[in-house]
């Protein structure tokens, strides 16, 4: 079994052209023995995380259509991922990306059902994610981008809110604190309008133009930058970071604000409701 993969390996890197020379290193470590298994292979594929990017009804709930973006080892030379299927065979994307820092992009297949997602290298060795992927309906991701959900993933107290004393000026959001690293989503979907960095207040920041609301909601001090890209429609739930202290911050937490249109100092003002709104998600979310 070994040896045929193997042989495997060997007969995909003749024809593989540059993916070969990589290879050829490992060729050089095993020399001595050639027939050994496991020597000339690169390292096994290992899925650590599947997170939905684009199209998005939770962090790990898409559709058909769906990106994902696949996180974990020796992804570098995936060519093909696969997802299940109702009758158990499976679909799979022919092209997936592999981007340089070793992540592989996904578009789901149509006839994908939930389950766990498979990718399979160039040497036809294959991982599955530990984690299922739940693929849903239209009709969910539209229930998805109207409503509303608690943004801090984890436990959390309330900290300062509107009106604090902050010296040269007063608080205009309401703080949640919770541990570094706690994942943060948006409360609302919609567009977003900035993901930049502000050494000297907001740290890593993010305003989201709020979909069929009057809103910007704006979420500071990311432990670093957000995922997600200016100009691009998030989801209400999806992953948007995770919480930090970046910026003028002296602990691990979310500061939140929320700001009438036309938005976020573009004329508008905060909202005072800011408070009671999230109170508000985390009574049901
Ligand atoms: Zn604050």
């Amino acid at each position: 079994m070994d040896r045929n993969r193997t042989k495997k390996g060997i007969s995909s890197r003749l024809r593989a052209g540059t993916a070969g020379v990589v290879c050829l290193l490992c060729l050089g470590a095993g020399s001595a023995s050639a027939g050994a298994a496991g020597v000339i292979t690169p390292g096994e594929p290992k899925i650590t995380d599947v997170n939905c990017l684009s199209k998005c009804i939770k962090t790990r709930v898409g559709i058909a259509g769906s990106t994902v973006k696949i996180l974990g080892d020796d992804l570098g030379q995936v060519e093909a991922v696969s997802f299940q299927t109702r009758d158990e065979a499976r679909v799979t994307d022919r092209s997936p990306t592999v981007r340089q820092d070793g992540v592989v992009l996904s578009k789901i297949p149509q006839g994908a059902v939930s389950g766990t997602i498979r990718v399979i290298d160039l040497y036809d060795q294959k991982a599955d994610s530990k984690v299922v992927f739940k693929i849903g309906t239209k009709k969910d991701l539209e229930e998805a981008q109207s409503g509303w959900i608690f943004p801090v993933r984890g436990p959390h107290t309330y900290g300062d809110g509107i009106g604090a004393d902050r010296g040269d000026h007063s608080h205009q959001g309401q703080d949640v604190l919770a541990d570094c690293g706690t994942r943060l989503v948006a409360a609302r979907g919609g567009k977003v309008e900035y993901n930049a960095y502000q050494a000297s207040g907001a740290g890593y920041y993010v305003v989201i133009d709020g979909a069929e609301t009057p809103y910007d909601f704006v979420y500071m001090h990311l432990a670093k930058r957000s995922p997600v890209k200016e100009g691009s429609t998030v989801t209400t739930g999806q992953k948007i970071g995770v919480v930090g202290t970046t910026g003028s911050s002296s602990a691990c937490h979310l500061h939140f604000e929320v700001w009438t249109a036309p938005g976020w100092y573009n004329g508008g003002n905060f909202s005072k409701s800011v408070t009671k709104m999230l109170k508000e998600w985390d009574s049901f979310s």
